[in-house]
């Protein structure tokens, strides 16, 4: 429910409680910030133990691959080779170079059956071998193959000699790092594109919309919430984000009617029920309030008491309904002279008003007291039971506190009520303001 402009004007009322909630200071981390250091992370993560598992594949893989790769060559060079031992060792230079025309090979020899070399090469040798080398081709760098020569049908297979082939770990190794750099590479360019996506998502679905909310309560005036901006989260309505904005509003609403209730009970019991002016309770506590501020800031304050006169005999042949719709009419009238913005009239008990004027001194207040008076007068209600006049009075007792004469709050009442006795005292219908002697 919105605020109405009854609750407004309240709002800037003095005497209606205000909420003393200080807005928090606002925080300098930032949800975006948070939420993409998440994600980098988790993807960073997730893209190193997938990048991991992919590894131990590849090294797998490129294990049995030259594995498969020398045996299948050693297998086909067999014969030729075992020709070579046997009776052609011109041949056997040209096989073992064929075999060693890849980097990766790093010694070979071809032996015949009495283990002289026919043939033998070997590269200068590189980077000693490290465990990582050790680790992944240890076990798979030495191959020897015993050369068979077939000498005739009815004659058996004769072993002829051998060839021995030697891989370089080194090589092998840098084979392998060389697809772990792109693996890894391309791993990490796919999580942080996979982030930047997953990042911008968030942030306009989720994050920007939590934005807006934090922004709208962030505005939102504690004394008027149901005032809030609520916010409008295209595309959410029927999710828990729109859910939430909506318990907010409802929340927010429910706060609102609670501080007009309060603002109304406050009002209340402040009010003089019958006159609808201010009570005794809201004349005290305004009354102590002012007069510490105009000793504060050097200012003067008046009070005036009000005294309605013979309404006793008023009441007596009138009757008592006629004699609170007076009372009424009174308040009303006396209400007309002062400025309720800065002054107040209160009834103080009975047939008793006072009015307290901030910031006048005591000619001012004089002159209210005479416009109060003629007020009452001009209303011209009959009070043929009156032993003073024909129609309904008052009288009035004027005290003033002056800028450097500080008297007590106690003090001033007193002299504004023993100046009320003296117009009672000399007459009625009057307005009294100095100490006069009996
Ligand atoms: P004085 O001029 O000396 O003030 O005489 P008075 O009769 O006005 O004073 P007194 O104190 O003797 O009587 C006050 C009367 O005010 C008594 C009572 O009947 C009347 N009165 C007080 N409160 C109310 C009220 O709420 N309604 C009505 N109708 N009368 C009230
Ligand atoms: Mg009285
Ligand atoms: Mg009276």
């Amino acid at each position: 429910m919105p605020c109405t402009a009854k609750c407004r004007r309240r709002a800037s009322d003095p005497t209606s409680p205000t909420f003393l909630l200080s807005a928090p200071a606002p925080k300098k981390g930032s949800l975006t910030s948070k939420q993409a250091l998440l994600t980098l992370l988790v993807a960073m993560l997730i893209s190193g133990i997938a990048g991991s598992i992919e590894l131990l594949s590849h090294a797998s893989n490129i294990r049995q691959e030259t594995e498969q790769r020398i045996t299948h060559q050693l297998a086909i060079v067999n014969g030729a080779a075992a020709e070579a031992a046997f009776q052609q060792p011109d041949l056997a230079h040209q096989i073992a170079y064929g075999l060693f025309n890849t980097d990766e090979v790093a010694w070979v020899s071809i032996r015949d059956d009495f283990g002289r070399a026919l043939a033998e090469f070997e590269r200068p040798r590189q980077a000693a071998s490290t465990w990582l080398s050790q680790y992944l081709f240890g076990d798979i760098v030495h191959y020897q193959t015993s050369l068979a020569y077939y000498m005739g049908s009815d004659m058996p297979e004769a072993v002829v000699g051998e060839i021995e082939l030697m891989l370089s770990e080194g090589y092998l190794t840098q084979q392998f790092l060389a697809r772990i750099y792109r693996v890894v590479g391309v791993s990490i360019l796919e999580a942080f594109i996979l982030s930047i996506v997953v990042i911008a998502f968030f942030h306009l679905f989720i994050t920007r919309p939590l934005l807006k909310v934090h922004a709208a309560i962030a505005q939102t005036d504690t004394n008027r919430p149901g005032q809030w901006p609520k916010p409008t989260l295209r595309g959410h309505q029927d999710d828990e984000l729109g859910h939430l904005v909506d318990s907010l509003d409802h929340l927010l609403n429910a706060f609102q009617q609670g501080l007009e209730q309060r603002d109304q009970l406050h009002h209340l019991s402040n009010m003089d029920g019958l006159t609808g002016v201010a009570n005794r309770r809201q004349f005290d506590e305004f009354y102590q309030r002012h007069w510490h501020l105009a000793q504060q800031n050097q200012q003067p304050l008046s009070v005036i008491f009000i005294d309605i006169d013979n309404f006793k005999e008023f009441n007596d042949h009138y009757g008592h309904a006629m004699g609170d719709d007076t009372l009424r009419a009174v308040a009303k009238a006396l209400n007309q002279c002062i400025d309720p913005t800065r002054d107040l009239l209160a009834r103080y008990g009975g047939e008793e008003f006072v009015c307290v004027l901030p910031g006048q001194d005591h000619d001012d207040a004089v002159s209210v007291a005479n416009c109060l008076r003629k007020a009452v007068l001009s209303l011209a209600i009959p009070h043929a039971f009156s032993s003073t006049h024909t129609d309904l009075t008052v009288s009035m007792g004027v005290a003033s506190m002056s800028p450097g004469h500080s008297i007590s709050a106690e003090t001033l009442i007193e002299r504004a009520d023993q100046h009320l006795y003296n117009a009672k005292r000399l007459g009625r219908n009057r307005v009294e303001t100095r100490k006069r002697l009996a």
